[in-house]
């Protein structure tokens, strides 16, 4: 018998015993497609317990920024609707509007592009909703009472719905080592305001030895923070809006991010709103991993590189610490791609996260979470 989570008053408590993380592989067969092993799936996760008939249940994904060809095929979205539905729940996709300036950075171009990546009704069955309104200033101010932050703003829509589903594409990210269900919620469930205020310890530098002058991070910079002085790249600290990309768009390798105790704060920052947008919707929640094209950096760019392993599978739990860890496991047990950019723990069981970001902790993150009583690390990986 594994871990129930129980809730008393506002906190979140075990009873000792681990968390279950149910898992299917990729195997299909002509009885059972990847298509039935996502509706066990959440059978497994009781998804039918986790929504009130009649009431809105936000499926919250990432569209995928225009150009990026990694996020979760909408095809398998449909599936997920059509279970609400079947338990009579409201579904509708959500995400928010991004910091930075991209096809997602308004509601209207973030439609059009999640329309134009296959999310139509026509295929995924259920209508789109960007939760933080047109411009990414309407939200919720939520209560949390934490180490940051006394108050948290949560888009409304988000915060509104009655039951929350996170379907979240595992990926690697330059700023917390991996996005799964932790930063899917955190960070994607915050409106504009609060992914600034997550992004506000960033700043990069500049190794002027390296930098050839071409430009191309003045022309990416969202904020216009870079500029080029004597064909070298300056800063400005005070238009930076700490989206940490610039490091990603140098392909010399000039410009990094000042790595101090201010970057664990990025992951802390992320995991107190994640426990303001589940604080009333603890038990209306389903989380769900696609470890499937592994990419080494996140959906918000508008490319997807070479996986980083083969793909692995999909993920549902209850608990949304015990699902990140599982699929990070998962990821580390498997061999490195050696034509990706992964350049050590290519081994099995070696460190794939620490191979493309050696100076990011990403178990920081697991941690502020587990110590906040989001869910534990300790988890039962059961294979369906
Ligand atoms: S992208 Fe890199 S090389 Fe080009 S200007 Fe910016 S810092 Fe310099
Ligand atoms: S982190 Fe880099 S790309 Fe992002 S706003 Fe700051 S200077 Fe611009």
């Amino acid at each position: 018998m594994a871990l129930e989570l129980v809730t008393k008053g506002k906190a979140f408590i075990y009873n000792g015993m681990k968390s279950k993380v149910y898992f299917s592989d990729l195997k299909a067969t002509t009885k059972r497609n990847l298509f039935k092993k996502l509706e066990e799936l959440l059978e497994k996760v009781k998804i039918k317990s986790r929504i009130k008939p009649h009431r809105p249940v936000a499926i919250k994904l990432h569209f995928g920024e225009r150009g990026n060809t990694a996020f979760i095929r909408p095809i398998f979205l449909r599936v997920i609707v059509d279970k609400v539905k079947e338990y009579k729940g409201l579904p509708f996709l959500t995400d928010t509007t991004t910091l930075y300036k991209g096809s997602r950075s308004e509601a209207v171009t973030h439609l059009t592009t999640a329309i134009l990546n296959g999310f139509d009704y026509s295929v995924v069955g259920a209508p789109l909703i960007i939760a933080d309104g047109i411009y990414g200033n309407t939200f919720v101010r939520v209560k949390i009472n934490q180490r940051i932050y006394k108050e948290v703003s949560i888009a409304a829509e988000i915060d509104h719905a009655d039951s929350l589903i996170s379907v979240a594409h595992y990926k690697c990210h330059e700023l917390s080592g991996f996005g799964g269900t932790l930063k899917n919620i955190g960070m994607g469930c915050a409106a504009k305001d609060g992914k600034l205020s997550q992004h506000s310890n960033l700043s990069p530098k500049v190794n002027s030895e390296l930098c050839i002058g071409c430009g191309d991070c003045v022309a990416w910079c969202p904020g216009a923070a870079i500029s080029l002085k004597n064909k070298k790249a300056v800063f400005n600290s005070e238009k930076c809006i700490g989206c940490g990309e610039c490091p990603t768009i140098c392909q010399r390798g000039a410009i990094d991010l000042q790595w101090d105790e201010n970057m664990a704060d990025f992951q802390k920052k992320m995991v107190e709103y994640t426990y303001g947008v589940l604080k009333e919707k603890r038990e209306k929640t389903i989380f769900i991993n696609f470890i499937t094209q592994v990419s080494p950096e996140c959906d918000c760019y508008p490319f997807a590189d070479v996986p980083i392993v083969a793909d692995i599978g999909i993920l549902a739990s209850t608990d949304p610490v015990a699902i990140d860890q599982a699929s990070t496991d998962l990821v580390n047990q498997q061999p490195g791609n050696s034509l990706s950019k992964l350049k050590s723990g290519l081994e099995p069981g070696g460190d794939k996260l620490r191979g493309l970001f050696p100076e990011v902790d990403w178990t920081i993150q697991l941690q502020y979470a587990q110590k906040l009583g989001l869910g534990q690390r300790d988890y039962e990986l059961i294979k369906i």
